[in-house]
């Protein structure tokens, strides 16, 4: 038995929600293509747990493998205990048991909502508008942005996110989305975003605008983060929003995983500034003629500043109506006027796009902008009087608190603890005559080079399989005399994963290659 390297995470949820946990996870390969997977369970009921067990290859955003066979504590009603195991016969999946391993369990009963969003704390969000205020600006305030940057990643870190940079160069700044993934236990490539931007313009410290945005996203995180979701959360802080949106534009045009579908986005931008002093709200030209139910609501109330603006695509009018039902069912205290932006929004309303939203309505992907309307509320955008002893934190403390119990609802939350890593061998499975191999290049573009040295006997073959385990070409009877190698012939073959396997009847040895 040879125990299999585990890195990334572990996650043990709030025992407020009477939440699973899975603890002491441990992956060992047996004989054949064989592993068990060890796991302590514990719950605080006496209710049984469902155990899910999913794979796909190392790194992989779909948990797309058949384990279906897997066998022992896996499946519905499992009990708490020490001692779990799940075998599972990779076969289907050999040569190399290089996976990524999920496992989530589940109690029945479902998360409480209203307790959930009770955890959104105006005091940790507060904590975090101190940091981040501040010029974050790439020439202005480039030491600022990067402190924020690292505090945005260390905040997902902790929530125990996946994180991914997508860095990209601006006019010779290197400009970076940071983004944590909160993997989906079952639909994963069904995506929900949070998002606010957090670089600021040149002259201002940008409190409302964004670091309200920025806290509000990392708040959401933090509550949601410890729960399980059927689909995926991604959690995003843009770079170079007030340069033209254009963090958002590189995340929408080249950042979206091929396997990932975006079912909808809530872009956090101003969320801090709330007045009920009269005809604080002003509104842009024409508002009474395209909105005219909204402009009544506004007149009713006396243009005060003190509801969040809802501003959809009309992809988003789900999305809408879930926002709208939290706050009714969450959030009763807090105003709100939606607005649907029209089809031809970037010619007749083009102040609803002014936001990391606006890409994502270019594509036609469903997202809403949740703000105190910028500068047709507060009287210091953009400008130096932009400071957080002007951010209501009752305000933003509720549109965040809506924001999460949008999410939990749409996202599928799960009364569960997962558990997710990719292995990876600490020693090949198992060894060919004592000989050591090396690949080269990896990723390969038009050849690889397999070599090998120290081996004590014989012959042995060599197979280039695919990430289904097919064999794409094989090599029969290799010398295994020393300094030796073989050239594989990569040209023509699909980019992507593939594995090169060596065996002589008693050993196998096996890596996986890129082919680029
Ligand atoms: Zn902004």
């Amino acid at each position: 038995m040879k125990k299999i390297l585990l890195f990334c995470s572990l996650f043990s949820a709030f025992h407020l929600f009477a939440q699973p946990s899975l603890t002491n996870v441990e992956v060992t390969l047996g004989t054949g293509n064989t592993m068990t997977i060890t796991y302590d369970l514990a719950y605080p009921s006496n209710d049984l747990a469902k155990v899910t067990f999913r794979a796909t290859e190392r790194g992989g955003l779909i948990f797309g493998f058949d384990t279906s066979n897997a066998t022992g504590d896996v499946g519905e009603g499992i009990a708490s205990g020490m001692g779990r195991q799940i075998e599972w016969d990779y076969s289907a999946y050999a040569p190399i048991p290089d996976f990524r391993l999920m496992l989530v369990a589940e109690l029945a009963p479902s998360v409480d909502i209203q307790a959930l969003v009770e955890q959104v704390d105006s005091t940790r969000m507060s904590g975090d508008l101190t940091f981040l205020e501040g010029i974050r600006h790439r020439t202005a305030g480039a030491e600022h942005l990067q402190e924020t940057k690292d505090f945005i990643e260390l905040q997902f870190a902790e929530g125990g996110l996946e994180i991914a940079k997508q860095q990209f160069d601006f006019n010779g700044y290197q400009a970076e989305n940071i983004i944590g993934r909160k993997i989906g236990t079952e639909e994963e490539g069904e995506v929900y975003i949070i998002d606010g931007h957090y670089d600021s313009v040149a002259g201002s410290p940008g409190a409302d605008d964004n670091a309200s945005g920025t806290a509000g996203m990392l708040e959401a995180m933090r509550i949601l983060a410890p729960f399980g979701f059927k689909k995926t959360i991604r959690f995003i802080g843009f770079d170079l929003e007030e340069a033209g949106l254009v963090g958002s534009i590189e995340y929408v045009q080249n950042g979206i995983a091929q396997q990932e579908n975006i079912a909808g986005v809530l872009n956090f931008e101003m969320i801090g500034y709330f007045t009920e002093v009269p005809n604080s709200q002003e509104v842009p030209l024409g508002f009474n003629l395209l909105f005219p139910a909204a402009q009544a609501k506004l007149e009713a109330n006396q243009f005060r500043g003190d509801f969040v603006n809802v501003i959809g695509n009309g992809a988003a009018s789900s999305l809408t109506d879930a926002y709208e039902t939290a706050i009714e069912n969450y959030v009763p205290q807090l105003n709100f006027i939606s607005l649907e932006a029209p089809a031809s929004w970037q010619t007749l309303t083009p102040d609803l796009g002014r936001s990391d939203h606006a890409p994502f309505w270019v594509a036609g992907v469903p997202a809403l902008m949740l703000s105190d309307g910028a500068n047709f509320r507060n009287p210091n955008y953009h400008g130096a009087g932009d400071t957080k002893d002007l951010v209501d934190f009752t305000f933003m403390h509720d549109v965040v608190q809506a924001a999460v119990a949008t999410i939990a609802e749409v996202a599928g939350i799960q009364n569960a603890a997962t558990w997710w890593t990719d292995t990876e061998f600490t020693t090949a499975v198992d060894e060919v005559a004592g000989c050591s191999f090396s690949i080269s290049p990896n990723p390969a573009k038009d050849f690889l080079r397999l070599q090998w040295a120290g081996c004590q006997v014989g012959n042995f073959n060599i197979e280039l399989l695919d990430i289904n385990g097919r064999v794409i070409k094989n090599y029969l009877n290799r010398n295994g005399q020393n300094g030796q190698a073989q050239m594989v012939d990569v040209r023509g073959l699909e980019k992507g994963i593939y594995f090169i396997k060596v065996s002589d009847g008693e050993g196998q040895w096996a890596r996986k290659v890129l082919v680029d």
